[in-house]
This record gives structure tokens, sequence and C-alpha cells, in this order.
């Protein structure tokens, strides 16, 4: 082991995992590691720099705030806090009526929503659904809401009330009744693998809601900020949701997350009920704003449609026997693979210089950041297929009883 792993090994809580690199520096979609090795970066932070490292508007914006008010309490308000606000609803499409409540994270984002919920619901409400393979963080309301028993058991009790459906529009039928306070869905399951919802499915989660009169919440944390090629991953399907989380990719790198709510959902937080010390911050609000600005004015949100679907198209034109097919929507993209190898192709484009991510062992994600070019999807093409050549011939390898991948 190097100093660096020693270090990380003996000093880090051990959450993670092996790191798998010492990374010291950024720029544009590329990272390097302490020994000046260049990676590309096809994973940006798991979405989240959405215009690559060390940007010019978002060192210019950090900086400038950094020497301007960084921290202030949410006993006042500031003029980055309020621009950012105005732009979230204008957005989002929150209308007069939308709110803004801002923390640091997506699981904090997701924590108020929960508790938008329970606000919503009372003692009648008491269920909140969400989906099964649906991840919305890690902390305990946000934890409740996401499937995956491997994270909650170890921590139980839940926060009760919660219960997970299949995302099927027949499950969520049979499920809705008036005891349900809200519904909470991501558009793309970015964890569980970049899963996108059935057709059809979010049209018909707001009419059933509606119907019941459920909250209806939809977690844009992975999605939103333009990577779906859409400002937001429910704007593809022309609703209007009740709240929506948010966090990732506004912040392009700086952690803050979000809860947008609409119409009647806004008059649900009343003095005292939420707060957080540094959630709205001036820092984090000016790059936000400066991170939203260049999205908008670079137009990188038809970049990301665009830029996707060349890079699925020269993806599945590769023609490999590893590779089964492509999912996911703009710069959100899985590709699922014909055996569960996803570590061992992530470990072997490490070694060429590019940084992906397996989301589960049948699916490598791609985030990249939302400006990549031609010059971007060239490089990683040329990376990507000589990583598939790599793990072929170690799978051959292994198959001929040599060495194990
Ligand atoms: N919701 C979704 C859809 C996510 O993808 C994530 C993070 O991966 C979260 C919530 C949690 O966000 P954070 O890691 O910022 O707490």
């Amino acid at each position: 082991m190097t100093v660096w792993q020693d270090d990380a090994a003996r000093d880090l809580v051990f959450n993670a995992g092996d790191r798998f690199a010492l990374l010291t520096r950024g720029a544009g979609s590329y990272l390097w590691d302490g020994d000046d090795k260049r990676y590309l970066d096809f994973l940006a932070g798991i979405a989240v720099t959405s215009l690559g490292h060390s940007h010019p508007v978002f060192v210019e914006a950090i900086s400038k705030q950094a020497a301007t008010l960084s921290h202030v309490s949410n006993y006042f308000a500031t003029p980055p806090q309020l621009e950012l606000a105005a732009r979230l609803k204008r957005l989002a499409g929150a209308g007069i009526d939308g709110r803004v409540y801002f923390s640091n994270s997506g699981a904090e984002a997701n924590e108020a929503a929960f508790k938008l919920a329970r606000l919503h619901g009372g003692v009648e409400r008491p269920r909140i659904l969400a989906l099964e393979n649906g991840f919305h963080g890690r902390t305990m309301g946000s934890l409740a809401l996401t499937a995956k028993e491997a994270y909650r058991v170890p921590f139980e009790p839940m926060p009760g009330g919660v219960e997970h459906i299949p995302a099927t529009l027949e499950a969520l039928e049979a499920a809705m009744d008036d005891r349900v306070a809200a519904v909470i869905v991501e558009p793309i399951q970015g964890e569980a693998g970049v899963v996108e919802l059935p057709a059809g499915y979010l049209e018909a989660a707001r009419s059933l809601t509606l119907k019941h009169g459920a909250l209806l919440i939809i977690d844009e944390i992975q999605t939103g900020a333009g990577r779906t090629g859409a400002w937001f991953g429910f704007s593809h399907e022309g609703i209007t949701p009740d709240a929506i989380t948010l966090a990732k990719g506004i912040g392009g790198g700086f952690p803050i997350g979000a809860l947008v709510t609409y119409g009647s959902a806004s008059a649900l937080f009343t003095p005292g009920s939420h707060g957080s010390t540094f959630g709205g911050n001036p820092l984090g609000t000016a790059v936000a704003n400066a991170v939203l600005a260049e999205i908008e004015s670079a137009g990188l949100v038809e970049n990301a449609a665009v830029r996707g679907a060349q890079l699925r198209e020269r993806i599945e034109d590769l023609n490999s026997p590893l590779i089964n097919s492509t999912r996911g929507r703009g710069l959100l993209i899985g590709v699922v693979l014909t055996q569960p190898i996803a570590g061992a192709i992530v470990s072997a484009a490490q070694e060429r210089g590019l940084i992906i991510n397996a989301a589960n062992p049948e699916t490598i994600r791609l985030a990249p950041a939302l400006n990549i070019g031609d010059a971007e999807i060239e490089e990683f093409i040329t990376l990507f297929a000589a990583t598939l050549s790599d793990v072929q011939a170690s799978l051959a390898a292994s198959e001929s009883g040599k060495v194990s991948v």
C-alpha cells in the first residue's frame, strides 16, 4: 500500500471501502492523481460537476462570494439566496406560489420532503409510497424512503409509514387510497442502474395523487439541472408535481440541495417547523446561480440531449460482446452488460485513465459533465473500447485457467 492508502485505511471511516485513487486536481473533464496520471472523468463526482472541474464560472463565483459574504444564518436573507430561489422557481415552473427550502445535500432535501409529506398527511394519512429499487439518501428519513434492505436493515427501526411498491402503474393504482400522504419517485432510478420509469408512469402518478389528495414528490437529485436533456426529469412528461428535491448538479461541485414546492404544498412549512444552519448560505447559492446561469446560457441542457444520443450510438456501434444495451436519457446513461462484470470494467478503465462507475454488477453508469463535446466523446470511446478489450482478454485467460478477472 502507498502512503495515502495507509492514511485512508487508518483515518477514514470505512463506509466507502477502499478509495480508487488519490485525486489532486481537475480541469474540464479531466482529473489528475498524486502521480500526475490523467483521467477522463465520465462520472463527474456522480452527476455533480455539471460544468466539469475548475470551470472559470464556478471559480469566479466562489472566489467573489467568498471575498464578499460567505455565511450569515437563516435569521437573514442574502441576495444570492433570493436570486437562486427565484431562478429555481422559474426553471422548475413553480409559479408565483412556489417556495424553495435550501439544504446542503440530497439526503437533506429528501428529509425536508419527508417532513412535508408528514405535514400534509397528519394522522389521517400515515402512508408514504416509494418505489422498489429507489434511492433517496442515507439519513434516517431519506433512508426510510430508500428501498435497498442492505442499507436500511442495520439501522432499523426506520421512521414509519413508508411502503415500497413495484415501479408499475398497476402496483401504484392498487396501493393508492385516501390514507396516502405522498408518493415519492425518481424519474430515472440512477443508483439502481439508470432505470427509467414505465411510459406514462408520472402522468398516472399525477392523476392518482390528485384523485386521492396525496402529494407527488419527485426526487430530481440525480436527474435535475439539465442532466437528462431537459431541466428536470419530470419536464419530459408535461406534469406539475407538488414538490421536487434537488442537489448534485445544481451546485456543480459545491454542496447544496433544495426542496421546491408548488401550490398549496408551499404553505405547509411554518416558522420553526424545519431549518438548517448552513442551508441557503451565500457561498453555495452564489455558486449555484452561476452554475445554472452557465447551463442556461451555454445551451448545456440541449447539449446533454444531443451528446447523450451521440454517446449511446457510439457505444452501441462498438458491438462489444460484453454490452447488451444502453439506457437512460441525456447524459445519464446506463450501459447494460451481458455479464455481471461492471466492477472489473471500472477497474480496467481506471488503469487506462478513464473514470466510470458500476451502478450495480450488470450496469456501468456514465454521467459526464454537461459540456462535453466531440473531443471528449472520441477519447471516451477509444478508452472504453480498449478497456472492454482488456476485460475480454482477461475473461478469455480466466476461462482457459490462466488468470481470474
Ligand atoms: N436521491 C437521489 C436520486 C440520489 O441519486 C442521491 C445520491 O446519489 C440522493 C438522493 C442522496 O443525495 P446525497 O448523496 O447528496 O445525500
